[in-house]
């Protein structure tokens, strides 16, 4: 490959290289976004930003219907996760009962753009700026989503570029801000917080992504649109396979263009012939390995599940859904005639009872 020749020559292999920046660039423009700033991953990217927001001390109001590392990094930062309920359409947070959970101790939202399906951002963001509180988005699973202002919303979004995500260097994450002046002080705390050669004045750490992974994300950015469409076209086919299925709720339809095919959460409900942990094992067995994202519920991890907020009464819709939810198969390269083997074998389950 020619651009590992190249990287290899240039003899920067890390610390904001040219492949660093031209891949900050290309993601700015590509995203329709003012300023960005690469990670070593999503987790370190969430850490960062909340650093960069001064959030160091008080309550952070959360959802429980995510991956865990939301809720991680607010324990790494010394910061008080608060869960809300959320939507039973949507899955994201629920605005009324985020509006519910404020305190006087609390400093900011941490919502999630959970499958990719956009959060109630005026909502949030308006809620936010009445009670003085900072908004930093985990838009992990968002990229690509061509709703307009999306990732502009609020203080910060973070992205992860993990090789389970639609576009990724493997491992990486990023920071998206609205001016230089964030970006840079991003930039610091990526650094050990270093601020000029002598100068240290944050308690930064080491978020940086190297050049092999920045140029690794140059190479895959041109193929995301085609991967995309792919994808598409087996969320279609998912949609028309199982429409008619009882029992079998399909995800709210969303504008295929806007959307990024991220997951395919169907919820297995009363009427279904049999259990979603039944159904799961059953495709398993024939080789269909589905997942059941999110259960159990990050609230239900020992490390949160003795908070007050934890207690599955409070979150009735987020148990729920942890309940029903099987994220079907959905990868870059599957085909549409993958996902018909897996409409067939689900049809098959229905029929067998
Ligand atoms: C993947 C993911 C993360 C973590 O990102 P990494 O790059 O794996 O550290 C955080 N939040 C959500 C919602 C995720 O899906």
């Amino acid at each position: 490959m020619p651009a590992l020749e190249a990287l290899w020559e240039s003899r920067q292999l890390t610390n904001n290289g040219p492949f660093h920046q031209q891949l900050e660039q290309a993601l700015c423009q590509f995203l329709d976004v003012p300023e960005l700033a690469l990670f070593c991953n999503g987790t370190i990217a969430l850490l960062a930003a909340l650093r960069a927001l001064d959030l160091e001390e008080g309550e952070v109001i959360t959802t429980p219907f995510s991956f865990v590392a939301t809720t991680h990094a607010l324990r790494w930062a010394g910061l008080t996760p608060v869960f809300a309920d959320i939507d039973p359409v949507t899955l994201n947070l629920d605005p009324e009962r985020v509006a519910a959970a404020i305190t006087p101790r609390t400093r900011a939202l941490l919502p999630v753009h959970v499958y990719g399906r956009p959060c109630d951002t005026a909502a949030l963001d308006a809620l936010a700026a009445r009670h003085g509180l900072k908004v930093l988005y985990d838009a992990a699973h968002a990229f690509g989503v061509r709703t307009p202002g999306l990732l502009r919303a609020g203080d910060l979004s973070v992205l992860s570029l993990h090789a389970t995500k639609v576009f990724h260097t493997f491992e990486g994450g990023a920071v998206i801000c609205r001016d230089a002046a964030m970006k840079r002080r991003l930039q610091q705390i990526r650094n050990f917080g270093f601020v000029d050669e002598l100068t240290v004045d944050s308690v930064g750490i080491n978020g940086k992504l190297n050049e092999l992974q920045a140029a690794i994300g140059l190479l895959q950015l041109p193929r995301y649109d085609a991967n995309n469409q792919q994808r598409a076209a087996v969320d279609a086919a998912y949609r028309a396979g199982l429409a008619a299925l009882p029992g079998l709720a399909l995800p709210p339809g969303t504008d295929p263009l806007s959307h990024n095919h991220s997951y395919f959460p169907v919820r297995i409900q009363a009427g279904f012939a049999c259990s979603r942990d039944a159904l799961y094992e059953r495709l398993k067995l024939q080789g269909i390995l589905t997942r059941r994202y999110f259960h159990p519920l990050i609230s239900r991890f020992p490390m949160y599940a003795e908070l007050p907020s934890a207690q599955p009464d409070h979150l009735p819709m987020a148990t729920q859904a942890a309940q029903e939810v099987l994220c079907l198969p959905l990868f870059a390269g599957m085909s549409v005639a993958d996902s018909a083997r897996v409409i067939d074998a689900i049809q098959a389950v229905t029929r067998s009872g």
